[in-house]
C-alpha cells in the first residue's frame, strides 16, 4: 500500500446489498492489507491508493457456492471443473466440492487442487472412500465411516462434512444393498466429527422422503431439493407440510441445481406458497455447465425470476452458506474479514432461463459479473475498472 494511504483500495459509489450486515443501499467499501477495511456512505477517496467507481453496479460479498465439483478425480469418469477457470468470473470467491473426493484421495485433493487454487475451496468428504463416480459408490466396504470423519478431523479448516450420494437408485436392494447404508454410514460419520451431513437422495418405497427428512438431523444440508424425485407438492400442488415442520427443525434445504435437480414445476410452486430453499448452489461440474446450469450468477438469476427478491437473493449466496458450512467469517463484508468482494451488474430486458426439465421461462432480470476481488486482489475485471485510459496514458510507458 502507498505509505501515505489509507487504503489500497476504495470501490466507490455502487449499491452495497450485504445482508448480514443489513446494507442494502449506496455505499462505498474500502479495502486494505487485503481486508475490508470499512463500509460507509461515503469514504474520502483521498484517502485510497486505488478509487474503482461502480455506479450502477451492485457491490455485494463474494458468492458463496456450497455445491460444486472441482476435482479431477483420479477414478475414470470425472466430470469436474476447474475452480479458478469458472468460479471468478461468476462473482464466487468460495466454494465447496460436494464429495468428488472420499478419504482415498482428500490429500491429493488437497495437494493438487485446494492448496493451488485461487478461489477458496471447502470439501465435503464422500463417505464413499473411492469419492465418485463409479460401482464403488453402491459397494458396502466402501463406506468407512470412521476414515471419512478421520479425513474431516485432520483437515478442520478445509474439511466443512461429510457427503452421501448417488446409491443404489433403481435395482433391489438386497443383504448387500440395503436401502440406507449410505445415508446411515454418513450420519455415523457425522458424528463422530461433529459436522454435517449433505444429502443427495432418491426416494423409493424402501426409503422414503418423510423419512430420510425425520432421519436428517438440524443443520444437516438436504441439497437438491426441487429435484423431480422429491415429493416436495401435495394432491393440491402445494408445499408438503412435512418440509416445513423440517426446515422449522433445522434441517438445511439447498438448491442444488444440476443437470437433472432443478425443476421449475416444483419451485415455483413452493416458491408460491412460501417454501423457499435456505441456500442457492449451482452442482456446476462438466455436464452442465453449458446447460442447464451455467454458472453461480444464472442459478441466482432464475431465483429472480421465479420471485425471490434480490436481497434475498444474495443473502441465500453469501451469509446463509457460508454459516450453513460452518465458516460464519466469509459471506459478507464485515470490517476485518478477508476481502471477497463481488460487483455485479443487473441488466433488464428480456432474458430466457432454462431447467432441468428442459423447460423455460422468460425474466426482465440477469445478475452478470463486473469484477471479482479475492483477498484484496482484484482477480477478474471484464470492463477494466481498474485500468485507466488508454489516451490518458503515457505512450513511452
Ligand atoms: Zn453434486
Amino acid at each position: 500500500m502507498a505509505a501515505d494511504k489509507k487504503y489500497d483500495l476504495l470501490i466507490k459509489g455502487g449499491h452495497v446489498i450485504d445482508p448480514k450486515n443489513g446494507v442494502n443501499g449506496k455505499s462505498d467499501v474500502a479495502v486494505a492489507n487485503g481486508k475490508i477495511a470499512g463500509v460507509a456512505s461515503r469514504i474520502d477517496p483521498a484517502e485510497a491508493a486505488k478509487v474503482i467507481d461502480v455506479p450502477g453496479l451492485y457491490v455485494t460479498p463474494g458468492l458463496v457456492d456450497i455445491h460444486a465439483h472441482v476435482y479431477h478425480t483420479k477414478e475414470p469418469g470425472g466430470l469436474s471443473i476447474v475452480a479458478d477457470h469458472h468460479m471468478f468470473r461468476s462473482g464466487v470467491t468460495a466454494v465447496a466440492d460436494t464429495g468428488t473426493s472420499g478419504a482415498n484421495h482428500f490429500l491429493h485433493f488437497k495437494n493438487t487442487v485446494i492448496d493451488k487454487s485461487r478461489v477458496r475451496i471447502f470439501a465435503f468428504v464422500n463417505v464413499v472412500k473411492s469419492g465418485m463416480i463409479g460401482p464403488f459408490e453402491h459397494d458396502i466396504r466402501e463406506m468407512d465411516a470412521e476414515l471419512a470423519a478421520a479425513t474431516v478431523l485432520a483437515y478442520p479448516d478445509v474439511c466443512v462434512g461429510i457427503k452421501t450420494a448417488h446409491y443404489w437408485t433403481s435395482e433391489p436392494f438386497d443383504e448387500l444393498h440395503p436401502p440406507w447404508l449410505s445415508v446411515d454410514r454418513a450420519i455415523e460419520a457425522s458424528e463422530i466429527c461433529g459436522k454435517p451431513v449433505m444429502v443427495d437422495f432418491f426416494p423409493r418405497p424402501e426409503r422414503t422422503y418423510p423419512e430420510l427428512l425425520r432421519k436428517m438431523r438440524p443443520g444437516d444440508i438436504h441439497t437438491h431439493v426441487f429435484a423431480q424425485q422429491f415429493p416436495v407438492l401435495d394432491e393440491k400442488k402445494k408445499p408438503q407440510k412435512f418440509l416445513f415442520d423440517a426446515a422449522e427443525r433445522g434441517i438445511v434445504f439447498d438448491l442444488g441445481h444440476g443437470s437433472a435437480s432443478f425443476w421449475y414445476r416444483n419451485a415455483i410452486r413452493c416458491f408460491e406458497n412460501g417454501f423457499y430453499p435456505h441456500s442457492i448452489s449451482t452442482d456446476l461440474h462438466i455436464g452442465n455447465i453449458n446447460g442447464p446450469v451455467f454458472s453461480m450468477l444464472t442459478t441466482m438469476s432464475k431465483m429472480l425470476a421465479i420471485g425471490m427478491e434480490l436481497e434475498d437473493v444474495i443473502r441465500k449466496s453469501t451469509v446463509a452458506p457460508a454459516e450453513e458450512i460452518g465458516h460464519p467469517e466469509i459471506g459478507s463484508l464485515s470490517p476485518g474479514s478477508d476481502a471477497d468482494i463481488a460487483v455485479l451488474r443487473c441488466g433488464t430486458g428480456r432474458f430466457g432461463f432454462w431447467d432441468c426439465a428442459r423447460t423455460k421461462m422468460v425474466g426482465t432480470s440477469r445478475l452478470t459479473c463486473a469484477m471479482t476481488v479475492r483477498n484484496g486482489e482484484i482477480v477478474y475485471d471484464e470492463d477494466g475498472h481498474h485500468l485507466p485510459h488508454w489516451a490518458e496514458t503515457d505512450e513511452a510507458r
